[in-house]
């Protein structure tokens, strides 16, 4: 839980090693700028998304390039041996889940909405939800000493439509460290440059120098980060105000799971300084 000067935790639990990154890098760079302690999980390994390399080899590149990402933020990263693909919401992964959590012991988690398209996102999200409430069960996983708190859960922003659309609670302006950000994602190379292109039949379209190839990347990704500030603009000016709420171009947004602890306008304000700031 958060110490006595108000550091707080905040562990995002996301399926593949990049996904933190999409989601809540930005966040991520002013949580950890403000001095509050940040994690990335990666629940699966990242060891077959790749058409060329696999196995041991790709595991190894993802787990640098998790780390170069984390240097850049200034945040833990942390990639579970879960060859992804294969990520199950079983009780055994639970346990792992709430082993996890409870180590961590964070203010707020950060995941996956429970229906997207991805048996890895669906899965990760299915085990957070099972942890919550479970990780303050002193005799589930026994040995490792239970919370006395629930975590406040919050699902990471996405499109999908069925059963229900995204709604936010929380929108965060991220203009004045989009750069940094990029940075995050420039570092994986084997994702945004190797397969990612592959997978979208554009792999002719990667330039060859590095600058080239991080603005190429940069104009495609900012475009999901624009959209949600547009998308969410409302909620932008609610929680900053109409000055700064209508200037910011990018941004990212989470929606409280009502089965963490609920985000009281106290704990609002705690988890998420820099908003309305
Ligand atoms: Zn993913």
């Amino acid at each position: 839980m958060a110490d006595t000067k108000g550091k707080q935790r905040i562990l995002v639990i996301g399926a593949h090693p990049d996904d933190c990154e999409i989601k809540a890098g930005g966040s991520a760079v002013q949580w950890a700028a403000a001095g509050h302690a940040v994690c990335f999980v990666s629940a699966t390994n990242g060891g077959t998304g790749h058409h060329e390399i696999g196995g041991i080899e790709l595991v190894r590149r993802r787990l640098d390039e998790a780390k170069r990402a984390a240097e850049i933020a200034g945040i833990e990263y942390r990639i579970m041996d879960v060859t992804n693909g294969e990520m199950e919401p079983t009780l055994f992964y639970r346990k792992v889940f709430i082993k996890l959590i409870r180590e961590y012991r964070p203010d707020l988690i950060l995941t996956h909405r429970p229906n997207d398209y991805h048996p890895d996102h669906r899965y990760t999200s299915q085990l957070v939800q099972d942890s919550a409430y479970v990780v303050q069960v002193p005799n589930n996983v026994p040995t490792v000493p239970a919370l006395r708190y629930n975590p406040v859960i919050a699902y990471l922003s996405d499109n999908f439509k069925k059963p229900i659309l995204f709604q936010p609670d929380v929108v965060v302006g991220i203009d004045a460290v989009l750069e940094k950000k990029v940075d995050m994602l420039h570092a994986h190379v084997s994702q945004f440059y190797e397969w990612l292109p592959f997978a979208a039949h554009q792999e002719n379209e990667v330039p060859a120098g590095d600058a080239e190839r991080r603005a190429w990347m940069r104009e495609k990704r900012i475009k999901a980060d624009a959209a949600c500030a547009e998308q969410y603009r409302s909620k932008l000016i609610e929680l900053y105000g109409p000055e700064k709420g209508r200037t910011f171009k990018y941004a990212e947004a989470f929606e409280v799971c009502e089965y963490g602890s609920p985000l009281t306008p106290e704990k609002q304000k705690a988890l998420f300084p820099f908003v309305g700031a």
